[in-house]
C-alpha cells in the first residue's frame, strides 16, 4: 500500500541529526526539504528526543478528559505563541485535520457556509480541505466535495473583495503559498483579506502549516503583514515529526464552536515533543535566525547569476523557478551533491531547510545549484 501511494525515493534513510540525514550506507545528506517543513529546531534535537522518552516512560495516553500536565503545557505555550486574540486552542493529529476543525467552527460561529478560498492553494486532502484545495489533480477523483466554496485569484484584492458577501463564513488563505509554487502575499492583500471578512462578519482563517513556526523569519507570517484572522492553523514542524495539528482561534469562534472531538487531541507524548520543540524555536531565537539566513541565501542566490525564471519566498520558505522540469533538478542535487530539496509543482523547486541551518550549509546549496543548473542550460 504504501509504495502504490508514494512513489519510492531511491534514498533509504537511517536516522538524523540536526541539518543532515544518513542513509544506510553512511552517506550524509544535507537536508534542505525538512520533509516538507517537519524540522523546524533540526533532526533529533536531544531536548525534544528527551522529553518524548520521559513522557514515554511515565504516560503514553490518556484522553483529553482527563488534565494532564504535558497537554496543559503545551496549551500554554501555544497560548503564548500564538497572535494576541487567538489563545484558544484545539489540537488534533494533522495539518488537513487543523483545518477541518477550522472550516466547521467557522461555519458554527457564523451560521454561515460559504467558504472563500484561493487558486492555487492548498489546505489538505480530507474531504473539508480537499473542498477548499484548488489542484483539479488532488480533487477530481473525489468529487463531489463539500459545497459552496468559491475560488478567487490569489493576489487580487478586487476579485476577493466581491466574492466576499452576507452569506460567507469564512476566507482561507496562506500567507505564503506553499504547494501552489511558494507564492507570497502582499501585505496589502492579507489587509484587504483582514478588511472584507470583519466588514461582512465573516471569519478569516490563516492556514499556517508550512509558513508558521518561525519558517519566514517571524513565528507566524501574518505578523510579516500586521494582519491577525481569526483562525489560524499550524501542525507539520510543530511536535518535530510526531503527528499534530493547532486551530488557534479568536474568542467570538471557541465560544461558538459546536461539538468537535478526536480521540487523540494533545496525547500526553505528542504535546511533550511540541512543547520542547516551541521552547527550543523561542529560546534558540530560531525565528530571528530564519529572518537572517533568508537574506543571506536570498543575496546569494541573486549573487550567483543562475539561469532560472524568478526565485521568490520569505525567510527560509524559497521557490526557485527553473527553465527545466523541477524533479529532475532535486534528483541531480540529491544523487551529485547529497542535498535533499522539493518540488512545488511541474517547475519550482523549494527549499525549506532546518530553520537551524548556518550559512556554510546556505553557501553550498547556493554552490550546488549553480553547478546543476549551469550543467542544464
Ligand atoms: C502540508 C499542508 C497541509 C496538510 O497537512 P497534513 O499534515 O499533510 O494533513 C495543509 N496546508 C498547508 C499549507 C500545508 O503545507
Amino acid at each position: 500500500m504504501s509504495e502504490f501511494v508514494y512513489s519510492q525515493k531511491p534514498i533509504p534513510i537511517e536516522h538524523g541529526e540536526g541539518v543532515y540525514l544518513y542513509a544506510e550506507d553512511g552517506t550524509e545528506y544535507l537536508d534542505f526539504g525538512a520533509s516538507y517543513a517537519v524540522s523546524p529546531v533540526g533532526h533529533c534535537h536531544p531536548e525534544v528526543v528527551s522529553a518524548v522518552q520521559e513522557q514515554a516512560a511515565e504516560l503514553l495516553f490518556v484522553h483529553a478528559s482527563y488534565p494532564t500536565e504535558s497537554r496543559d503545557s503545551l496549551y500554554e505555550k501555544l497560548a503564548t505563541a500564538a497572535p494576541s486574540g487567538l489563545e484558544n486552542v484545539w489540537l488534533c493529529n494533522s495539518g488537513t485535520e487543523a483545518n477541518e476543525a477550522a472550516l466547521k467552527f467557522a461555519r458554527s460561529a457564523t451560521g454561515k457556509s460559504k467558504i472563500v478560498a484561493a487558486k492555487r492553494g492548498f489546505h489538505g486532502r480530507t474531504m473539508g480541505s480537499l473542498s477548499v484545495t484548488w489542484k483539479p489533480k488532488y480533487r477530481a477523483p473525489f468529487e463531489p466535495l463539500v459545497d459552496d466554496v468559491e475560488f478567487v485569484t490569489y493576489g487580487d484584492e478586487d476579485e476577493l473583495a466581491a466574492a466576499v458577501d452576507d452569506e460567507t463564513a469564512a476566507v482561507v488563505l496562506e500567507p505564503v503559498q506553499g504547494e501552489g509554487g511558494v507564492n507570497p502575499a502582499t501585505k496589502s492583500y492579507l489587509q484587504t483579506a483582514r478588511d472584507v471578512t470583519a466588514e461582512s462578519g465573516s471569519a478569516l482563517l490563516f492556514d499556517e502549516i508550512q509558513t508558521g513556526l518561525g519558517r519566514t523569519g517571524a513565528l507566524w507570517a501574518c505578523e510579516h503583514a500586521g494582519v491577525t484572522p481569526d483562525i489560524l492553523t499550524t501542525a507539520k514542524g510543530l511536535a518535530s515529526g510526531l503527528p499534530i495539528g493547532a486551530t488557534l482561534c479568536a474568542d467570538w469562534i471557541a465560544e461558538d464552536a459546536g461539538s468537535h472531538g478526536s480521540t487523540f487531541s494533545g496525547s500526553p507524548v505528542v504535546s511533550a515533543a511540541a512543547e520542547a520543540t516551541l521552547s527550543v524555536l523561542v529560546d534558540e531565537n530560531l525565528p530571528a535566525h530564519a529572518a537572517e539566513m533568508g537574506e543571506y541565501l536570498q543575496f546569494e542566490l541573486d549573487a550567483a547569476n543562475l539561469p532560472v525564471r524568478d526565485i521568490r519566498g520569505h525567510g527560509l520558505m524559497v521557490g526557485i523557478e527553473v527553465k527545466r522540469g523541477a524533479n529532475r533538478v532535486v534528483k541531480e542535487l540529491a544523487l551529485s551533491h547529497q542535498i535533499l530539496a522539493l518540488p512545488a509543482g511541474r517547475s519550482v523547486l523549494r527549499l525549506l531547510p532546518p530553520l537551524t541551518v548556518e550559512t556554510e550549509h546556505l553557501d553550498r546549496v547556493v554552490a550546488a545549484l549553480s553547478d546543476v543548473l549551469e550543467g542544464g542550460k
